[in-house]
């Protein structure tokens, strides 16, 4: 399920610089410098697990949403 045309825009976009994701050192989308969007995710998660501590019940819907 591949079309060259496809293909060939996908080898542009790899001549580009391309950074290394921080966290798992997946190859970024372009526009991304630090990290992929699951670790940014992650990182969300376990900054509201630290905010989780301190506000407890009120963060504890945005913690189900993580697992
Ligand atoms: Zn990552």
């Amino acid at each position: 399920m591949s079309t060259p045309s496809l293909a060939a825009g996908g080898i542009m976009k790899f001549a580009k610089v391309r950074y290394s994701c921080l966290g798992c050192k997946a190859t970024l989308a372009p526009g991304d410098t630090t990290l992929c969007k699951h670790c940014r995710n992650k990182v969300i998660c376990q900054m509201l697990d630290a905010l989780g501590l301190l506000l407890g019940p009120f963060l504890l819907a945005f913690e189900d949403r993580c697992k």
